[in-house]
């Protein structure tokens, strides 16, 4: 295994931590919750981060303010985030929203400026179980159909990690659409055509597991592996 200068990670949701500003914000019983964080995704991402050019993971919890939505999407702040004045919203956009955003496009470009293309992996983890329903796919590979990269991509990917890991249930742009709002969906605008997104989101059924979750993540390393030296 060694670092490919075309990959950049990120792990949006790895966090269920507040700054000591906003310390009160959240019920401490919520920040516990996979509403707060991703649970296992912050394993995942340092599994995979030695294949990786350039990484970033969010400090703090989603429920203060979303770094995985646009600034004009409705849920970029929480219920618990929503009610504060404008300047305090200005305030969160500004610590910690625009310098994470930044910081991965800066890195987007730059790779894509010395290397002639990007990968981008957005790593995440999603309930097993939500409003009842139990969701059957155990890993889910999101990216835009429209865009060829992307495509191929996410075919190779999956077929060599069904190689590797065959009792694995793999999905395409399952359990979300790789084309609503995310990371993904900003960088393919602000980086054009020879950026390549794909948003990883892992069952969360695994973290009770950790032997599991962390053979998971090495099959799922020497597989991306095996992408970015295509
Ligand atoms: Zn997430």
């Amino acid at each position: 295994m060694s670092r490919s200068p075309y990959l950049l990670l990120t792990c949006e949701h790895a966090s269920n931590a507040l700054p000591p500003v906003f310390s009160d914000i959240v019920p401490p019983s919520i920040l516990k919750t996979h509403r707060a964080f991703d649970r296992g995704a912050q394993t995942l991402f340092s599994i995979l981060r030695p294949l990786s050019a350039a990484a970033f993971q969010a400090r703090y919890t989603r429920l203060l303010i979303d770094l995985n939505r646009s600034p004009d999407n409705e849920e970029l702040f929480s219920r618990y985030t929503r009610h504060l004045s404008s300047h305090q919203k200005e305030a969160l956009i500004a610590g910690y929203y625009r310098p994470f955003r930044e910081q991965v496009r800066e890195a987007a470009e730059k790779i894509e400026q010395e290397h002639g293309r990007v990968l981008h992996v957005s790593v995440h983890s999603f309930t097993p179980i939500l409003r009842g329903k139990k969701r059957d796919v155990d890993v889910g590979f999101l990216y835009d159909p429209a865009r060829p990269n992307e495509t191929e991509l996410a075919k190779h990917w999956i077929k060599d990690l069904t190689r590797m890991e065959p009792g694995l249930v793999l999905r395409r742009n399952h359990p979300y659409r790789g084309v609503d709002d995310g990371h993904t969906t900003e960088l393919r605008k602000q980086v054009g055509a020879r950026y390549a997104g794909v948003e990883l989101e892992l069952n969360q059924r695994f973290v009770r597991n950790p032997k599991r979750l962390h053979a998971i993540g090495l099959a799922l390393r020497q597989s991306l592996s095996a992408q970015v030296g295509r």
